[in-house]
């Protein structure tokens, strides 16, 4: 699977998810759960106490990020440059919270000054941001806006979906105060979970609300007296959910986040030679594109929907098409967690040029994968 989620899981994993299972307040579970928020914090690199697994997909985060955070008039900034900051804005305004959005065209990235544009002269609570764009593989750097968004006394929500796993997320580092994840994307779990972590000040924030979280299922004040020392019943956990994010961060913990954000970041230097010699070009702004995700043109004259059957048909790999704005203009290739090897790039490379050969395009076969290969040659030269 090279689209943009779910990838593939190790099979470690899915063994992991057969384990019999026990009760959600079983000794031997609890130590799981345990675990696996020491885990969390590990890949999220913050010492933040509430981090959880919130139970849903990635928008579950979103959802109880933003809802734990948003009384019914508070002014909360949502940065949009894609699908996902959109998401985020419908949320806040279904949260009733007073919605200013800092827009910028699909394919770059926010720039600092907007954010302190739209923080200018007001009591702002809340400033959201999406990590990686994963409709527009936009990479967003997040430093210079988390200073911004503290010197106003705002919180600083960070949508690390598609990033965790694959690329530095640093919260305590960066200084975000609370962040959402998901499981299906370069963590290389089955969707189900949705990593939550939320520092001190959000929680203290969260317990002084006047009103009740609008959602009964993700209020976090509740949620945490079962992750907390009480154990107190909220809803079932999803146990062997649970099994398979604990054995998918212990795999992360084995390779090294270093490692893993180097093998992610070779490949993708890898496969964008391939794809400069095939004539295919990225979306993103320059500098600012994702290892993980790579959003690409599709070529003129060629027919979006019959390239993908037959990659899917005749080479089994799924890529994904354009999401909204991108809808038929965008190929999204996932090089995500265990998706992410070498032998997935050229093999999605010679594919492609099999294909598009096919289709009448002027490219010479081959030149992708050699293109790709000697980026390969070249970095294990430099490591030697
Ligand atoms: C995938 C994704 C989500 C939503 O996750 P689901 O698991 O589909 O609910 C949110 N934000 C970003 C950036 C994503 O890539």
């Amino acid at each position: 699977m090279m689209g943009p989620g779910p990838s593939d899981v190790d099979p470690r994993v899915l063994r992991a998810m057969s384990t019999p299972l026990v009760g959600h307040l079983d000794p031997d579970f609890l130590q799981i759960m345990n675990e696996t928020q020491q885990l969390l914090r590990f890949v999220m690199q913050t010492q933040n106490r509430f981090t959880i697994a919130v139970s849903g997909t990635g928008s579950a985060g979103m959802e109880t990020c933003l809802c734990n955070i948003i009384e019914e008039g508070d002014e909360v900034v949502v940065c949009v440059n894609g699908v996902f900051g959109e998401r985020m804005s419908d949320i806040v305004e279904r949260c009733r919270g007073k919605l200013t959005r800092v827009e910028a065209p699909w394919g770059n990235i926010i720039e600092p000054e907007q954010v302190a544009e739209a923080l200018k002269g007001r009591k702002v609570k809340a400033v959201a941001i999406v990590h990686a764009e994963t409709s527009t593989g936009i990479h967003q750097p997040l430093e210079e806006i988390s200073k911004i968004v503290h010197d106003h006394g705002a919180l600083f929500v960070v949508d690390a979906v598609t990033s965790l796993g694959g690329t530095k997320v640093a919260l305590d580092e960066w200084g975000i105060d609370v962040c959402y994840s998901g499981t299906q994307k370069c963590l290389s779990c089955p969707p189900g979970l949705a990593p939550v972590s939320f520092n001190d000040r959000a929680m203290d924030m969260l317990r002084n609300r006047k009103q009740k979280v609008q959602s009964w299922y993700f209020d976090m004040s509740m949620v945490e007296r079962y992750w907390g020392e009480e154990r107190a019943y909220h809803h079932t956990a999803p146990i062997s959910m649970i099994y398979a994010l604990h054995e998918a961060l212990r795999i992360i913990q084995e390779e090294g986040l270093v490692p893993r954000f180097e093998r992610h970041r070779r490949n993708h230097e890898a496969l964008k030679a391939g794809l400069a010699a095939l004539g295919i070009e990225y979306l993103p702004q320059e500098g600012y594109r994702l290892p993980m995700l790579n959003a690409v043109g599709i070529p003129n004259g060629v027919e979006d929907a019959k390239v993908r059957k037959r990659l899917l048909n005749d080479f089994g790999i799924e890529i994904g098409g354009g999401l909204g704005k991108f809808k038929g203009k965008a190929w999204r290739i996932g090089l995500m967690g265990y998706s992410c090897t070498e032998r997935n790039v050229l093999l999605f490379l010679a594919a492609l040029e099999e294909i598009l050969h096919g289709e009448g395009l002027k490219i010479k076969p081959g030149f992708g994968v050699a293109a790709a290969e000697e980026t390969y040659a070249k970095a294990k030269a430099s490591s030697e």
